[in-house]
């Protein structure tokens, strides 16, 4: 495998930053920015203190007291600008997704698109935050409910969408009238401090308060600041289901509001009806790409004994064709996974699958990279159950194939596991679709028929039930978790009945 020297992906990186017009200031530590393209290191970035975070947060929360009384509509206009900004620099944010967190070109542009797409969708919003008027019982009264900005959203994000969740957060946050703090993955800093600087630089263009988004750096602990702190109104945390264990209850314990976006184990039920062509493209985009490093990727098939063997034969020729290595060369599909412990668990997971009577029918194996970059092919693994491993989310390229005969035990096996993100059903049969969106169908907050379980939209609510956190971001009306709801009745008449008819003279 060829891969570029690590002087020029340090290149590569200062380049697109400087474009993005991010200050750099070679602080030299103690945050290390590294490529899993080769391992090595981009350059060093200052981490924040717990007084920095501090700092932030009370920046911020002076920032809300100002921010929330302006108009919906003009605060839109901070938006609409990022998205211009966005569009402008298009590929050099994308260059650096790559880059820290080894997307092909065109997935990394592809998770630019979508903070472009929602930038447009919340500058829409900003004009559409509406509340109802209900029937009031009493005569001379108008009951109605009005949606007001919340506070300070925490925004803590995780590395395989280093961009695309802060932008789902922070555009739809800001039209609501929040201000943000964002605490990205430490894998991925350098990406967060260009988003940083665009967002800073469409506030100085429209006049904003530059107090309306800060960035702070670090690990979990510089999280866990955000966490804490009461002038946090809203944690939206996305990341692994351990990371949601430690979040929620401590949110929870002072009473803030949480939102979580955490892991899936994803699978998509192939019936018999299936048209095979199409199955096997949506399957091996949703179980290969971003080397299955998307929170709904593809990890579980369930397909009828019948068309089985040929299904898993058409999935390992297509995935033999499959080019895995640096995603900037043309042609490549497959990239690296994040670094030598996503290597190891996917490792660890193959060796428990094959204890537990699985057969690795493809992949597993790494191809190249040298002695710090981690590349594998993707693994096709048939089981003879659900076994424990099955039921675990590995962030990496293993798609297990279990088979049903009867579809009441495909659904039963469909949602035996503990997570609920993404599902899909690929058939023609009208009644096994319908069923499979019904309410004893899948139990996932992502639902498909006839495309695989990755590439959302932004237009819909994105998110999952059970340990996947129950929470959702983006479109739809899931800007309602960043606004507080007031119900208000107004009497317009000169008595004063009361509620449920009780007298009171
Ligand atoms: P991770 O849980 O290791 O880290 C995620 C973020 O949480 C990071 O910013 C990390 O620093 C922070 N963090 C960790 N512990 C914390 C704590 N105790 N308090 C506060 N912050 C803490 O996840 P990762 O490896 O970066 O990302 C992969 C995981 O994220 C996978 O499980 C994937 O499924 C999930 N994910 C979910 C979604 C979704 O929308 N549901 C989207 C992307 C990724």
């Amino acid at each position: 495998m060829n891969l570029p020297a690590p002087e020029e992906l340090c290149r590569r990186a200062e380049e697109a930053l400087i474009r993005c017009g991010a200050e750099i200031t070679d602080a030299g530590g103690p945050l290390v920015a590294r490529t899993p393209i080769t391992g090595t290191e981009l350059r060093t970035v200052t981490a924040s203190s717990a007084d920095d975070v501090d700092r932030a947060i009370t920046a911020a929360h002076d920032a809300f007291l100002e921010w929330r009384s302006v108009p919906a509509p003009q605060r839109g206009a901070v938006v609409r600008r990022l998205g211009q900004l966005l569009t402008e620099h298009k590929t050099d944010l994308a260059e650096l997704v790559t880059l820290e967190a080894g997307k092909i070109p065109s997935e990394a542009q592809g998770e630019v698109q979508e903070m472009i797409d929602i930038c447009e969708f919340a500058v829409g919003l900003s004009r559409q935050l509406y509340g109802r008027t209900m029937a009031s019982e009493r005569p001379g009264h108008r009951l109605m409910e009005t949606w007001h900005p919340l506070g300070v959203v925490g925004v803590i994000s995780a590395f395989n969408f280093p961009v695309a969740v802060w932008s789902w957060n922070t555009a739809v946050a800001l039209v609501c009238g929040d201000t943000v703090v964002w605490k990205p993955s430490d894998r991925t800093p350098l990406t967060a401090i260009a988003c940083d600087a665009l967002l800073a630089r469409a506030a100085r263009d429209v006049g904003a308060p530059a107090g309306i988004h800060a960035l702070v750096q670090g690990a979990g602990d510089i999280g866990e600041r955000l966490v804490d702190d009461a002038r946090v109104a809203l944690v939206s945390a996305t990341g692994s289901v351990r990371m949601g264990r430690a979040v929620g209850p401590r949110v929870a314990a002072r009473f803030g509001r949480c939102l979580l976006e955490l892991g899936g184990n994803n699978a998509a039920v192939v019936a018999p009806s299936a048209d095979l062509d199409l199955a096997v493209r949506g399957i091996v985009f949703s179980a290969a790409g971003t080397a299955g490093q998307r929170c709904t990727s593809l990890r579980r098939l369930i397909v009828h004994s019948s068309v089985a063997d040929e299904l898993v034969q058409r999935i390992s020729s297509a995935y033999g064709q499959l080019k895995v290595g640096n995603p900037f060369d043309d042609g490549v599909l497959v990239g690296p996974l994040v670094n030598r412990s996503a290597f190891e668990a996917m490792q660890t997971a193959l060796d428990k699958a094959r204890a537990d009577g699985g057969t690795v029918v493809c992949g597993g194996e790494r191809s190249g990279g040298g002695d710090s970059a981690y590349y594998v092919s993707p693994a096709l693994v048939r089981m003879p159950a659900q076994t424990s491993v099955v039921q675990e989310e590995t962030f990496a390229p293993i798609l297990y194939v279990l088979t049903y005969d009867d579809y009441d035990q495909a659904i039963a096996l469909h949602n035996e596991v503990p997570q609920g993100l993404s599902s899909s059903i690929f058939t023609t049969d009208q009644r096994e679709a319908e069923r499979f969106l019904a309410a004893d169908g899948s139990d996932c907050g992502i639902a498909n028929v006839n495309i695989g379980t990755s590439g959302a939209e932004i237009g819909g609510a994105f998110g999952g039930e059970k340990e996947t956190g129950g929470g959702r971001e983006s479109g739809s009306d899931a800007w309602k978790a960043y606004m507080r709801r007031a119900t208000n009745t107004v009497n317009y008449s000169d008595r004063l009945p009361l509620a449920q008819g009780v007298e009171f003279t």
